[in-house]
């Protein structure tokens, strides 16, 4: 009773506060499976990787909407009210994670950080807010490194196999199957951006850091790592010199519905638009791995052209 009434009065606070209405009910979790929460795409793609048919996902952030700057709905809090494991990327990526987990007051639920031991990525903040301290903040995209991928992927594996152990042995083959294929394309991606004749690439907003340290590549982008804020005259100016320096012929977008400044920035330097996916969106017709594979063969051709 008394989880009912927290739940009542966070749910409450959360509608005062001016949460997203409630659009559709959350279906119970399918029986005889392990209920599990992620917050967006990415972390559905490496959960269903790991947990395949033994695992009911439900994902807060909706197909279409990205995570940056999110608020969950009242229905999510009733799937992690019924859930097991609730995984999250972290990075202050998911600032909502806390309050809703508190709210949905669930003695069983294990909240899995799916990036805890991964290499983080610092960006220090002076260069993306003028006028901030020289403080350093985590760049939240480590699920588009895929030597971070599989770190997240193991995190992911002890947490089903703690919470299910009977499938154990099933979570850590498909684990291993995982860290496999990715290493196989890791490989194969390291020989060809090393015959590439040019090693920068333009994006909407600056996700890819990650896979540009991987790969020995250089990121340059519209807008900045927390997709933040309109690009200024000056960062428009600076960044088409960069691009006619480097020879840059694609600049990639993330959402082609409204690439604006994206169209704006390759008329000036003569390039054409490329959708790129930042697995931050998604849809349901694709894994973690035919979506990297997709980004690194686009990055790969765009670099040829240069
Ligand atoms: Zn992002």
């Amino acid at each position: 009773m008394k989880r009912l009434f927290y739940i009542f009065t966070i749910l409450l606070l959360l509608l005062l506060g001016g949460c997203a209405p409630e659009n559709q009910k959350t279906p119970p979790p399918e029986a005889g499976k392990l209920p599990v929460v992620v917050s967006f795409h990415a972390m559905g793609e490496l959960a269903h990787a790991i947990g395949g048919d033994k695992v009911d996902i439900h994902m807060i952030i909706p197909e279409g909407e990205e995570p940056h700057g999110f608020q969950p709905k009242s229905s999510d809090l009733t799937a992690l009210s019924q859930a097991r494991i609730f995984i999250i990327n972290g990075c202050g990526l998911e600032t909502w994670a806390d309050k809703a987990v508190e709210a949905a007051g669930n003695e069983q639920l294990a909240v899995v950080t799916a990036s805890d031991g991964a290499d983080i990525h610092y960006v220090e903040m002076k260069q993306i807010l003028p006028g901030r301290k020289p403080e350093k903040q985590a760049d939240p995209h480590v699920w588009l490194s895929l030597k971070n991928a599989k770190i997240e992927a193991r995190n992911i594996r002890d947490a089903f196999a703690a919470a299910d152990p009977d499938h154990a042995d099933y979570y850590t083959q498909r684990y291993m199957e995982f860290v496999q294929k990715t290493d196989a394309l890791y490989a194969r991606y390291q020989l060809k951006f090393n015959t590439a004749p040019s090693r920068t690439f333009v994006t909407g907003h600056a996700a890819f850091a990650y896979l540009a340290r991987d790969f020995g590549l250089r990121q340059l982008s519209l807008t900045n790592v927390f997709a933040s804020g309109e690009p200024s005259a000056r960062h428009m100016t600076e960044l088409a010199d960069a691009c006619k320096a480097a020879h840059v012929q694609t600049i990639f977008v993330e959402n082609m519905e409204s690439p604006k400044i994206a169209e704006t920035l390759a008329q000036e330097t003569g390039a054409s638009l490329e959708s790129i996916d930042t697995l931050e969106e998604g849809d349901e017709d694709e894994t973690y791995l035919s979506v990297m594979e997709d980004n690194l063969e686009k990055i790969y051709t765009s670099l040829q052209e240069s």
